[in-house]
């Protein structure tokens, strides 16, 4: 897998690119927005990440030529700018995830590894994993047949592990995903939840299935592994 890292502030641009060569990773750096778009258009990579702020080219102008260019590398946007409305404009122009800095190297790797795994996303109706069922029609859970009694936001929690079955999924991207963007608040609600959910899903059976990854969050997975 091949990466371009399209970032000018040298420290940052070193820490990511050597820590993703530590995970494997094939690694090109651009410091400015003009290389980054050039490297960009010459080669084919497997995914993009871009820094918003650099000198020259700006990065969303560097996004909308790459857009423009080829619709499917997958771009992960990094910005030093909270505003929502800027996160919004550069989901418009393409960009499939955004991290804000600073962020930790951990959340950096879940989220690439979500992108270039990304399929379509699970569209079956029901899932099963060992013997849990989520229907995801009629939002029905069930464990060793019998039903599970979820509030609508332990339902979400449990849905979007579901719809990713096996997968580590980060607290920020949970919290991105089940609340909505007006949430402010801590990654912790994460783990509180998780707690709610384990109690109605997990607790009374020896097969644990809501599964805690250290220092990154959480997946649903029978197996024990990473
Ligand atoms: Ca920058």
């Amino acid at each position: 897998m091949r990466i371009l890292l399209v970032e000018d502030e040298r420290k940052v641009a070193e820490m990511v690119s050597r820590g993703l060569k530590a995970e494997r990773y094939a690694v090109d750096v651009a410091e400015n927005g003009g290389a980054g778009w050039a490297m960009a258009e010459a080669t084919k990579y497997d995914l993009v990440i871009l820094d918003l702020g650099l000198p020259g080219m700006d990065g969303s102008e560097v996004l909308r030529r790459i857009r423009a260019h080829d619709l499917r590398t997958p771009i992960l946007v990094l910005t030093a700018r909270d505003a929502t409305s800027s996160k919004v404009e550069n989901f418009e122009a393409g960009a499939d995830d955004y991290l804000t800095k600073p962020f930790a190297f951990a959340e950096l790797v879940v989220r690439i590894k979500a992108l270039l795994r990304r399929g379509p996303a699970n569209q079956e109706s029901v899932v099963r994993v060992a013997d849990l069922e989520i229907d995801r029609l009629s939002q029905q859970v069930r464990r060793g047949g019998h039903r599970i009694e979820l509030t609508p936001k332990e339902y979400g929690l449990l849905d979007y592990l579901a719809s990713h079955p096996g997968r580590v999924l980060s607290r920020t991207m949970i919290v991105e995903h089940v609340w909505d963007q007006s949430f402010e608040g801590l990654t912790n609600i994460v783990d509180v939840y998780v707690r709610h959910v384990r109690a109605k899903v997990d607790d009374m059976f020896p097969l644990k299935l809501i599964r805690t990854v250290r220092g990154v969050g959480y997946k649903l997975s029978e197996d024990e592994g990473q």
